[in-house]
């Protein structure tokens, strides 16, 4: 058992097949904690948190422990969402000892536009005021951004018992999409996020109509940060396509002298390029889609491929894009049989959603 976590609480889930279900936890938090998994018992350890999972015939017997009840609550509703996602259409059931209070959502945060503006032709800024920006600082860099309907008042989400994240439906349903805190300015109490406008035939985009059409006083809410942020590693080989461009830019931002990096960027044309600024060593290379040969070569992915073969096993390798090219990116890493811990590599959006 842990030591040094103060506070624990226990669940039960109820999954149609616990092997599987279990098999899917440890090969998914692998590469966000240390796990280890043995005879249907798994202990999963993060800096904030130990989850620890024994088997039944029909149960999961879970116990959480965190360092105070904030970190709880938070580590509660991300294991109950993961659990839920794992069991997508399968019946599902989770209780705990003590239920979830119907509150906000731990990370819940409202924010009122400020303003909006283009970085590049693609690329549109927006700028959030909150109360206090410090939670967005450091560490984890991503949010769900929630978007209210216009010209209603936000009706926002509540905990349910089991822990997962309450939805308004119907008419006060809100858009939810996932975007990278590009950058906090604490004396403000502002951050930016900036947003790909990604053109779709005939199908509606609305986190980046969002960005295109907000005024100054929209109001929206942030629900986050998490994800991760800068790896801890002395070279660093980045790599993606402009939706993981805001996250690579804060990154390097962040990266202290002494450390020694590469960044592959994929982008539309040389006019959306960015400056990145930096204290460390950086070697930036931009591809440009617009200019790839008409077979529609994968030239992100081959790109990448070619590189990881002189990325040594001491490289970090950070890896986001459309979900196929992960998958093959994945499967590069997987045949170099490279450490999942020296790695982040994760699909940022769908082409077949
Ligand atoms: C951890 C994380 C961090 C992210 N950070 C950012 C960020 O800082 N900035 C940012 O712009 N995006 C970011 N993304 C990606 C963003 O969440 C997706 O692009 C999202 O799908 C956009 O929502 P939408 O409503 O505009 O389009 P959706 O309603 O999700 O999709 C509509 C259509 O657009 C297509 N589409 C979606 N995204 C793209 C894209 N990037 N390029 C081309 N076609 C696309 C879809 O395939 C679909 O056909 C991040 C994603 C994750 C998981």
């Amino acid at each position: 058992m842990t030591d040094f976590h103060a506070v624990k609480l226990s669940g039960i889930a109820h999954p149609a097949n616990v092997t599987a279900m279990l098999d899917e936890i440890c090969e998914h938090f692998v590469e966000h904690s240390d796990v280890v998994y043995n005879d249907g018992i798994a202990t999963l350890k993060s800096t904030d948190w130990t989850i620890e999972i024994a088997t039944t015939d029909d149960f999961l017997n879970i116990e959480i422990h965190s360092e105070n009840d904030e970190a709880l609550a938070a580590t509660r509703t991300m294991f109950a969402e993961h659990l839920f996602y794992f069991a997508g259409e399968q019946p599902f059931s989770l209780e705990w000892s003590t239920p979830a209070p119907k509150v906000r959502p731990p990370g819940f945060f409202e924010a009122t536009v400020v303003s909006a503006e283009d970085v590049t032709p693609r690329m549109r800024r927006v700028t959030l005021s909150l109360t206090d920006a410090s939670p967005f600082i450091g560490g984890n860099m991503h949010v769900r951004l929630l978007v209210p309907p216009r010209g209603r008042t936000p009706v926002w989400p509540n905990l349910e018992a089991n822990g997962r994240i309450g939805w308004p439906e119907g008419e006060d349903e809100l858009i939810v999409r996932v975007y990278t805190i590009r950058s906090v300015d604490l004396e403000s109490n502002r951050v930016c996020i900036d947003f790909l406008q990604h053109p779709a035939e005939g199908v509606a985009t609305p986190g980046a109509d969002f960005a295109r059409d907000t005024m100054a006083g929209e109001q929206v809410a942030l629900m986050g940060p998490g994800g991760g942020g800068l790896p801890q590693a002395d070279v660093i080989f980045f790599a993606g396509d402009e939706s993981a461009l805001p996250a690579i830019a804060r990154m390097v931002e962040e990266a202290p002298p002494g450390v020694t990096m590469t960044a592959l960027i994929e982008v539309e044309n040389a006019g959306e390029e960015q400056a990145l600024r930096t204290q460390a060593r950086l070697h930036t290379e931009w591809l440009h889609r617009a200019s790839y040969a008409a077979d529609g070569a994968k030239t992100l992915v081959g790109r990448v491929k070619a590189a990881l073969e002189n990325v040594g096993d001491d490289t970090f390798v950070w890896f986001a894009a459309e979900k196929s090219d992960v998958r093959a990116i994945k499967r590069s890493l997987a045949d170099r049989k490279r450490d999942r811990k020296r790695q982040y590599v994760a699909w940022y959006w769908d082409k077949e959603s």
